[in-house]
């Protein structure tokens, strides 16, 4: 007869969360069932560079962090700290890829899950996790608003609070993948102001914590910067925080 995980596995075979593979090993291998991740997708995870420019979080060699790095020194960010947890590479990639074009965020989730001890060390609970806006056509579009679900996916895991309202989009809605370097910074200045009504927002929404402008993907930092930027009547430090960050320097 059959054991109860024999029966587990037969009827609903565990799978990668990641690439959705499903598990070949028998179910006697513990490792296969609670990993949830496949040794192949697991091999390309990279952990973002822990040394960086503290400041805009570009990596940096382990000598020269915590920085401030040469492009700091001469126009440092509105924001006090950038901080992202992966590269966006591999699977990281992927899993974003899914959630953003396919809205499965199973792979997402497991990223989170896994790194919710670390998120617990950067954001406390009485802070204030505020989603870098998209412009509403394209959010009326999509009925989606991903650094949104992402904020609320960290707020679950850490006990932050959130507010998409406070930070709005405004001006041109380009797509910023779709733009290069300076037309990019163009279309950037000017995409984001507070809302009429931020300082009650704030007051609701915030307790004596630090105040994170939040995305899931960081490609050159200019978004993340006038996002920050933007925030500056707030007359209080801000803090970046991304998901994911394109490494630059990393050969693959
Ligand atoms: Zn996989
Ligand atoms: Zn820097």
């Amino acid at each position: 007869m059959l054991d109860f995980k024999t029966w587990q596995h037969l009827i609903f075979p565990p799978a990668c969360r990641i690439c959705g593979d499903i598990f070949t090993a028998k179910p006697t291998s513990q490792q296969h069932i609670t990993t949830e991740c496949c040794a192949h997708c697991f091999k390309h995870i990279r952990i973002f560079d822990r040394h960086t420019c503290h400041r805009c979080g570009v990596p940096l060699a382990a000598s020269l962090s915590p920085g401030p790095c040469g492009s700091c020194l001469q126009h440092a960010p509105a924001q006090q700290q950038t901080q992202s947890l992966y590269v966006y590479h591999g699977a990281v990639r992927e899993a974003l890829l899914a959630w953003k074009l396919q809205g499965q965020s199973a792979g997402l989730d497991w990223l989170l899950e896994s790194a919710a001890k670390h998120l617990r060390t950067i954001f406390h609970p009485d802070d204030l996790l505020i989603p870098v806006p998209m412009p509403l056509p394209r959010m009326r579009r999509s009925g989606l608003h991903h650094s949104a679900d992402l904020c609320l996916k960290i707020a679950a895991l850490t006990g932050c609070a959130t507010d998409w309202q406070i930070l709005r989009r405004t001006g041109n809605h380009t797509r910023q993948s779709a733009l290069q370097g300076k037309a990019r910074q163009r279309n950037l200045r000017k995409a984001f102001s507070l809302a009429n009504d931020y300082p009650n927002r704030l007051k609701a929404q915030q307790g004596k914590g630090q105040v994170w402008v939040i995305d899931d993907i960081l490609t050159t930092g200019a978004t993340l910067r006038h996002a920050c930027q933007a925030m500056l009547p707030i007359k209080q430090d801000v803090f970046a925080f991304s998901l994911a960050r394109v490494n630059h320097n990393q050969q693959e």
